[in-house]
């Protein structure tokens, strides 16, 4: 896809998102990333790092560890590989307006040796190595919909040891890079705290 959209769709004179830049080099790792994101309605971003940029699904209720459960994933745009460290707040009335957090940051591994088909098949098999999520999981494309402008997904943990009936969503909700909650990021970066906080659990673990 590109970053035509994702640029496209900001204002970079005005967000502190960046605007970034593909990169066609083969890393040594890919990256892996959930940013939970109080927009219009609380979601998690699921990003893997493919091809120089991240390929991007709009989780709304996150991930779960219970392989019995399919999490709805909605694709979106392609995102720079440098939004992957993005922890702020978007101005309000700007794309994406709200306060984003690094959820969770790792790396990913295909379980297939050619992710391109994989994607065109809309089945594809990985395995995680981030601070909350580990594992096999997978990403199942469902039949597209009329006029529907991106197929959605779902994202489902596989049977494997990390595999839990934990709650991993509300249990750990604070960000992986600075230990905070929504609320707080919105509080050091000007944005709207009622908002922000609406979508920190309301019992917080210490
Ligand atoms: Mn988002």
């Amino acid at each position: 896809m590109g970053l035509t959209e994702y640029r496209k769709k900001r204002r970079f004179t005005v967000t502190t998102e960046p605007a970034g830049s593909a990169r066609p080099s083969k890393p040594a790792a890919l990256l892996y990333v959930i940013q939970k994101h109080r927009a219009s309605h609380l979601h998690y971003d699921f990003r893997l790092e493919w091809n120089g940029v991240l390929l991007s699904w709009a989780v709304p209720k996150g991930p779960s560890l219970d392989p019995s459960v399919k999490r709805m994933a909605m694709q979106v745009e392609d995102h720079p590989v440098e939004y992957g460290h993005f922890e702020g707040v978007i101005p309000e009335g700007e794309y994406g307006g709200g306060t984003v957090m690094v959820w969770d940051i790792g790396t990913w591994v295909p379980e297939t040796a050619d992710v391109t088909a994989a994607l065109k098949q809309g089945d594809l098999k990985f395995t995680l190595k981030g601070k909350k999520l580990r594992g096999s999981w997978v990403l199942v494309r469902l039949r597209p919909r009329r006029a529907e402008l991106r197929p959605s997904w779902l994202l489902i943990k596989h049977r494997d040891r990390y595999a839990s009936d934990a709650a991993v969503v509300d249990g750990q909700p604070r960000s992986v890079l600075s230990k905070r909650l929504l609320v707080d990021i919105a509080r050091d970066g000007g944005g709207d705290l009622e908002k922000a906080a609406s979508g920190d659990p309301p019992d917080v673990p210490v």
